[in-house]
């Protein structure tokens, strides 16, 4: 049997075999394996000296100071940490929070937490086309609003959201901008300083590093100091106690480094494929895409199919490796909430499906996909095959 083609990358990316390189040399003896945090031989230099090299390349993926980085276990830590690591540092009954329904579940249940605790927070409604926007923003702004945490891209339906300006209202107001960048890392370039944003949150392993290592980017002059959410030793400024794992550590380096020097073209080459998937399925009738077209990254298509069941359509595209809704909530049967809350029905976003697309992604694969996709909407609807191809 041939392995199912796979369209999965926003839910999570290969390492790339230059970064697994990388990473080897950071784990047996005759490699950088020491503890960062030893001070007092050459083994932990060199481990530390490693560290600090990855700082350097995940501060110039988006134009940090090295400073200004935080490591963490990933974008689900970073989130938390930013939250609740200015939450924490105020009495409930004094803040209010503003966040988006559409955030991901690693945010959202960080302020179903805070409200259990007696915090306010406004959840932002997105339009139609999936984007939040600085008016939304600026409407829900109360004079004691402490932090705005809003994401930049969205993990299902791939939207840009209006980050710019919103960063410019938080600015004016004096509000603190949180950004779940986990999307848009290696996507969409970004400057921290010139945007303004306080907090950010990375993962590697959605551009092609590691598992289980994320930063938290803390702007200097914001002159913030999180509450931890982890206790311990005082590593990385006393936000995050923990040993620096070296090897996941110089795997995020690496990756921000290659994707950093590759993202203008490896973007242009995703479009490409995205839009040529989506032009092998204009045979089929009854589809649509799901938020903006214009404000999107490259690597997402979220597409619903009308008259179809999606029980039986996910079933049925055994050979594609796609999501419906999003990855960390496949385990429930409940339509995607990001698709519910920006009005698309509950039919049509139980036979939605999420193609995301990647580094690995060919020709082949899109045209394999698309194919795919026509034949089994079209037999699940009864009607006769059709050619999705026009090319
Ligand atoms: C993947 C993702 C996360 C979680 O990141 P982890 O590193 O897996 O914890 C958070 N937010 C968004 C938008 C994501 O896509």
């Amino acid at each position: 049997m041939r392995k199912p083609v796979y369209l999965d990358y926003a839910a999570t990316t290969p390492v790339d075999d230059r970064v697994a390189e990388a990473m080897m040399g950071c784990l047996t003896m005759a490699g950088n394996f020491a503890n960062p945090a030893s001070r007092s031989h050459m083994y932990g230099w060199k481990a530390e000296e490693a560290v600090e090299v990855a700082r350097g390349e995940l501060a110039d993926l988006v134009a940090a100071d090295p400073r200004e980085i935080v490591w963490t276990s990933g974008a689900t830590e970073s989130n938390n940490l930013a939250i609740k690591g200015v939450a924490e540092l105020e009495r409930p009954s004094d803040v209010h929070f503003v966040t988006s329904l559409i955030e991901h579940k690693a945010v959202l249940d960080c302020f179903k937490h805070l409200e259990s605790q007696g915090y306010k927070v406004t959840y932002l409604q997105p339009g139609r086309d999936g984007r939040v926007t600085a008016d939304m923003v600026a409407s829900a702004l109360q004079p004691n609003t402490r932090l705005v945490s809003v994401m930049f891209v969205n993990n299902e339906i791939g939207v840009v959201n209006e980050i710019d300006a919103i960063a410019r209202i938080c600015r004016e107001q004096g509000v603190l901008l949180h950004v779940d960048a986990a999307q848009a890392a290696g996507k969409i370039k970004i400057d921290v300083g010139e945007l303004g944003a306080d907090l950010m949150s990375f993962s590697a392993h959605k551009f092609y590093g590691p598992k289980g290592i994320g930063a938290l980017y803390v702007r200097r002059k914001s002159q913030l100091k999180l509450a931890a959410q982890i206790h311990g030793g005082g590593h990385e400024r006393g936000m995050r106690s923990g040993t620096l794992p070296t090897h996941q550590i110089v795997g995020m380096g690496a990756a921000a480094k290659i994707v950093g020097e590759s993202l203008g073209e490896e973007n242009a080459r995703i479009l490409w494929l995205r839009n040529r998937f989506l032009n092998g399925l204009c045979g089929l009738s009854g589809w649509q895409v799901n938020g903006s077209m214009d404000h999107r990254v490259a690597g997402n298509a979220n597409v619903s199919f009308s008259g179809v069941d999606g029980e039986a359509l996910l079933m049925s595209l055994r050979d594609l490796a796609v999501s419906t809704g999003s990855a960390c909530t496949s385990f429930s049967v409940e339509p995607s909430y990001v698709l519910k809350v920006i009005g698309v029905s509950d039919a049509l976003a139980h036979s939605s499906i999420r193609f995301s697309f990647g580094r690995y992604t060919t020709e082949d694969d899109v045209d394999f996909a698309a194919q795919t996709v026509c034949d089994t909407v079209s037999k699940l609807r009864g009607e006769s095959s059709i050619a999705s191809n026009p090319f």
